[in-house]
């Protein structure tokens, strides 16, 4: 594996320890049980980097570089209920922390399957400026209101000192065959 500077194994593994980093429900019913446990997720500024992207699971291609990530989890609703069809736009820095303004690198959209589940094989997010390592992401369902946030890891020094980190939105991180793994349930809001 890469190893990242601020996000080694070490690093995830001594983070597994604390209630944040607990380990990941992988069905979809452990996932909907444990919704009533949630809040709605928070909305978060969408920046300036945002343009259409085309339909994929994956945005790894010949010559991406940097450390490889699976995020996936559930689209639910306040009510715990599994969102089927939800449409997700992933769009993100690459592991130097430059947005592709010009073309479609690291971006992409997708829509949950019939169990609410996505799923994006993709590279951590580089840091740059004042921002921590972070994916955007927007969520639509019908009957439900669009979200659009930010999604951060644990254990990154730099969390402490970006205005717009919010605990609220760290992925959980595993490691899984020395690949890094990440689970983040979107809960939206009628
Ligand atoms: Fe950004």
């Amino acid at each position: 594996m890469t190893l990242v500077p601020d996000l080694r194994p070490s690093v995830v593994a001594a983070c597994l320890a604390v209630a944040l980093c607990t380990a990941v429900a992988v069905s979809p019913s452990a996932a909907i049980a444990a919704c009533s446990g949630f809040g709605v997720t928070p909305g978060q500024i969408g920046g300036t980097h945002f343009k259409a992207s085309p339909e994929r699971h994956s945005v790894l291609v010949a010559g991406t570089r940097g450390t490889r990530i699976t995020l996936s989890g559930y689209v639910l609703t306040s009510a715990c209920r599994a969102l089927r069809g939800a449409r997700v736009d992933f769009w993100q820095a690459d592991a130097n922390g430059a947005y592709d303004d010009t073309g479609v690198r690291l971006r992409s959209h997708q829509f949950t399957d019939t169990k609410g589940h996505y799923w994006l094989q993709t590279i951590l997010p580089g840091p740059y400026a004042n921002r921590t390592r972070h994916f955007h992401v927007t969520v639509r369902a019908r009957g439900e209101r669009t979200v659009t946030t930010m999604l951060y890891f644990p254990g990154v020094a730099l969390n402490a000192h970006d205005p717009f980190f919010d605990r609220r939105l760290l992925v959980r991180l595993r490691i899984v065959k020395h690949r890094f793994q990440a689970r983040f349930d979107f809960v939206l809001r009628r």
